[in-house]
């Protein structure tokens, strides 16, 4: 009989995107997925075009154009003085950060080793980790405050452990890992010789607290594997350029693995990207005070819909408790909220391991306009307490 494969089985269909074909279908305002509803900088569009127009248009070297991979390293450098990294031997271009972290654990894991990953998660680790044949191992992170227990992760890592996967800023929290909590990680990779998977894609998007990159902590550079992306800090998710930084031996694993998966990112948007990363530091100061804005006008509504929320100190997320709402579990909810009053979420429970652990939560996205955050503010205004008496 004809059949998908066992991998494939043993994971569902995105449920984000799931949420986003819904709101289309019925005209929601959809605060689901977590790309931007406006346009790029003006400056990388005509990048774009100039990069057609200047014949870039055959396969770049698979691991990335020089002149991207050289405006990589010089603005990590820039960034994060004292990270060094050399551009040739450290830094490969790849189809976003989606596919830097696939790449990544196929380039450098074997079948049975262990990985682990923090729940609620990101929801691509653990299909990632799954196609690798690795088994992910979920660490719980605790509320209010996202909190690591050092006990639990201490008795999460086995003989089997090869690796441990860190966002920060953190989707869908919004939670900023502290120095301590690194430090904890840190420890733990050298002491069980572990690589540390870091996806930074929200690395400028910090309100409170600071983005600290794991490979900048004691004996960490060897062994972490940097993982980037224009599509949020330059809001172009569809351009689908990201980059991977590792140590010039763990490259040699991931680059093999792109070549063979994609060839490479998309020569003229290579190109493009560099007018990204040689932006001056007020292109990144605008970026964070637009999302701060967008963040202190969508979270007092939700408040005054009736949602607990948990604010984000980073990225651009909310996670919020629907229990003040509402006896329904979070999938039941969220699809009637598509319905009335016509605002998608998505569904706490898919960004846990143990469904449980997320039936009364819902995440929102706020990488929108104001127009759209104050549309959904307006008819999310309905379900407040007082709206229903
Ligand atoms: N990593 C995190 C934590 C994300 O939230 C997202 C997108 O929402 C991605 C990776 C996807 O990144 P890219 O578009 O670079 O593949």
């Amino acid at each position: 009989m004809l059949r998908i494969s066992r991998k494939a089985e043993s994971f569902t269909e995105s449920v984000i995107r799931e949420m986003n074909r819904l709101a289309v279908a019925a005209g929601a305002v959809s605060l689901a997925q977590g790309f931007p509803d406006f346009a790029c900088p003006p400056e990388l569009k005509a990048a774009a075009a100039e990069a057609v127009a200047a014949d870039h248009n055959q396969y770049a070297i698979t691991f990335g154009a020089k002149p991207l991979r050289d405006a990589i390293a010089a603005k990590t450098a820039h960034f994060h003085p004292g990270w060094t990294v050399d551009p040739d031997a450290q830094i490969s271009v790849v189809n976003g950060a989606t596919e830097g972290m696939i790449a990544a654990m196929l380039g450098l894991l074997d079948p049975g080793d262990e990985v682990i990953v923090f729940e609620p998660f990101y929801e691509n680790y653990g299909p990632d980790a799954i196609l690798t044949g690795a088994i992910p191992r979920y660490v719980t992170l605790h509320e209010p405050d996202w909190r690591i227990d050092p006990e639990e992760l201490r008795a999460a890592v086995t003989p089997r452990t090869r690796a441990i996967v860190v966002n920060s800023p953190h989707n869908p929290t919004g939670k900023v890992f502290t120095r301590e909590e690194l430090d904890l990680v840190a420890d733990l990779c050298r002491e069980h010789d572990l690589i540390a998977f870091t996806d930074d894609i929200y690395q400028h998007l910090v309100y409170e607290g600071e983005h600290i990159p794991l490979a900048t902590l004691p004996g960490m550079a060897e062994r972490t594997v940097s993982i980037d992306s224009m599509s949020k800090t330059y809001s172009v998710t569809g351009w689908r350029v990201g980059w991977v930084i590792a140590s010039p031996e763990l490259t040699v694993g991931v680059r093999r693995v792109h070549d063979f998966l994609t060839v490479g990112a998309a020569a003229p948007l290579q190109h493009a990207a560099v007018a990204g990363l040689t932006m001056a530091d007020a292109y990144y100061d605008a970026l964070l005070a637009g999302y701060r804005e967008r963040r202190d006008v969508l979270l007092p509504t939700l408040e005054a819909a009736g949602f607990r929320v948990h604010r984000p100190a980073g990225a651009y997320y909310a996670m919020t408790d629907i229990r003040d709402l509402t006896d329904e579990d979070d999938v039941a909810f969220a699809r009637r909220l598509i319905a009335d009053p016509g605002v998608a979420t998505v569904p706490g429970s898919s960004f846990f391991s143990r469904p449980e652990l997320g039936r009364t939560k819902l995440r929102f996205a706020f990488p929108k306009r104001l127009e759209t955050l104050r549309a959904a503010a307006d008819r999310l205004a309905s379900l407040a307490p007082a709206a229903r008496v």
